[in-house]
């Protein structure tokens, strides 16, 4: 068979060579050592949990290194694509902190574009160049059409997607005969492709397989170190009958030409590496160095460890941004998960952002990161706590605006009060950590707000109500507003005297029964009238903050 005769037939309008693309796409000039990386999602949906992580280790490595890193939108099946969804995407990646220096962008007028020189970044505007390498596989003998029905060409394409899946468990009978199908259209005539092309009949383009599957091969994994995999022996579909690349084809193509360095991807990919490194041979390209990323795990309702799956809490994006998450803590806490000795550097270092953290490969994880949102909370009021009240402010008045407009009203039309209130407990060796999420913020704070005050925590029955009229009317008589938290705590004090609670909690410990109750209580029939509820942060600072005319209104009420 005269295979360049072949390719020709196939290929007429493709006149580029592969040589001329190399040219076109030089290798980067970059230092020695600097990694290319990319993040290369398909636009299929929201942006998954599991996507940050490959896409803040692609970011962390390239940025590390004085490398790029770079988005590359994977939309060669049309089918599977959302509308907006690399939109999407780009934005909420941008939320989270992965800066891309070139690849797929928003423009100014809200589409997507191109920036850097090694683009098209988005796989359905690359087709000519997937065929310039197609047209060399095919002259090189190293690939074929097969010309089918569209009815063969669904179970074909089905047998091919189930083989994918099945890889593993793959029973011998099933491969030979899917081999037996493949060698069949291994025989045809030139001929026989001309009447074909003249019928308008599609093809898909297969691999003309080398591969033994009784042979291993070895391949390397950045984390998981040298694996052996059986060779691959499929026939697999580099180009279906559209003329559109399978992933192993453009893949193998766009971090050629990228100048890719690391590929970072799911761990779901790992059993195609056979097939990928093998393209890599057919195509004379030098691999670029693999990295798969476990799969993010959660324990379910019966304590078993499960995937986290698209529809589980926690998997979409959009959710932590409801939730009120702030990204940085999101990120801080990816990269616990990441690098074993984050926590321990991070201890170490508590001020400095995760971006100085000396991210290690050595140190990933390989098996899968368990997703906890108890962990994710701990992690999160560490960073809210270490926040100023204006960095508070800021982010709870942006999520506020867009997820409850009248807690966002009452908030910024007195910022100077709202940062007041956020101040407290902040700063010094052990800030106060109230908040996980900014909706925490209301149910922590509402009560400063008169439109959002009501008492929730009622004071509890065992308490005589003519006792807590007693301490709130005595409290009323003493309250000056000017006096200072000590002068304040010692009129408490005496109330509770005066009254029959004990003012001393070691006193009160020793023989409680000699005492209504304790200055404890006392504090707490205060707080409840001007919080509303039995906990807040200190109540001397509180009614400092609410203003003697609020304060004393609420006691008022309550009595
Ligand atoms: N488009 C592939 C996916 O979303 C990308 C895998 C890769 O990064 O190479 O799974």
């Amino acid at each position: 068979m005269d295979c360049n005769k072949l390719a020709e037939l196939l290929f007429p309008n493709i006149t580029e060579t592969p040589e001329e693309l190399e040219t076109r796409y030089p290798p980067r000039d970059l230092p020695e050592g600097a990694k290319v990386t990319r993040f290369a999602p398909s636009p299929t949906g929201f942006v998954h949990f599991g996507g940050l992580f490959p896409s803040m280790t692609g970011e962390r490595l390239a940025h590390r290194s004085g490398g790029v890193f770079y988005l590359r939108i994977e939309d060669t099946d049309a089918k599977r694509e959302v509308p907006g969804a690399a939109e999407g995407l780009i934005r909420t990646l941008a939320r989270y902190g992965v800066r891309f220096d070139e690849g797929a962008v928003i423009g100014d007028d809200g589409r997507i574009t191109d920036r850097g020189s090694y683009g098209p970044y988005r796989q359905s505007a690359r087709a000519s160049l997937y065929h310039v390498y197609a047209k060399k596989l095919v002259a090189e003998g190293k690939a074929y059409p097969v010309f089918t029905t569209d009815e063969e060409l669904d179970r074909l394409n089905a047998a091919d997607r189930k083989a994918e899946l099945q890889s593993k468990i793959r029973t011998e009978e099933a491969a030979a005969a899917q081999r037996e199908e493949m060698l069949s259209h291994r025989r045809f005539t030139l001929e026989e492709v001309e009447a074909h092309l003249r019928h308008g009949d599609p093809f898909v383009l297969r691999i003309l397989s080398d591969g033994d599957g009784k042979k291993t091969v070895k391949a390397t994994d950045l984390v998981r170190g040298t694996l052996e995999f059986p060779e691959n022996d499929e026939d697999f579909v580099l180009l279906k009958s559209d003329g559109i690349p399978t992933y192993h084809f453009a893949h193998a193509v766009d971090d050629h030409l990228m100048r890719t360095t690391h590929v970072i991807r799911g761990e779901e990919w790992l059993p195609s590496l056979p097939k990928h490194l093998q393209l890599f041979r057919y195509l004379g390209f030098r691999p670029p160095k693999y990295m798969h990323i476990a799969q993010i795990m959660r324990i379910d309702e019966n304590g078993n460890k499960k995937k986290l799956s698209k529809r589980d809490m926690g998997a979409n994006m959009d959710d932590y941004t409801r939730m009120g998450y702030c990204p940085e803590a999101v990120c801080e806490y990816v990269m616990t998960l990441l690098n074993s000795n984050y926590e321990e550097w991070h201890m170490q270092n508590p001020d400095k952002p995760y971006t100085d953290f000396p991210f290690d490969i050595k140190k990933m994880a390989v098996s899968g990161c368990l997703f906890d949102f108890v962990k994710l909370n701990d992690v999160s009021k560490n960073v809210l706590s270490r926040m100023t009240a204006g960095q508070v402010f800021d982010g709870l008045t942006a999520w506020a605006a867009e997820f409850d407009p009248e807690f966002h009203e009452e908030l910024t039309a007195d910022p100077a009060y709202a940062m007041a209130i956020l101040s407290i407990g902040r700063g010094g060796k052990k800030p106060r950590k109230d908040l996980a999420v900014w909706a925490d913020a209301k149910p922590y704070m509402s009560f400063f707000y008169d439109r959002f005050f009501s008492v929730t925590d009622p004071i509890p029955d065992r308490f005589d109500k003519a006792d807590i009229d007693a301490v709130l009317t005595a409290f009323l008589a003493s309250y000056d507003e000017k006096d200072d938290a000590a002068v304040w705590f010692d009129k408490v004090k005496k109330i509770a005297a005066s009254l029959g609670f004990a003012a001393d909690m070691k006193e009160y410990k020793a023989d409680p029964d000699a005492y209504k109750g304790s200055i404890a209580d006392v504090s707490m029939f205060l707080r409840v009238a001007v919080t509303g509820k039995t906990n807040s942060p200190d109540l001397y600072t509180v009614m400092q903050l609410l203003g003697a005319a609020r304060t004393t209104a609420r006691i008022r009420a309550m009595l």
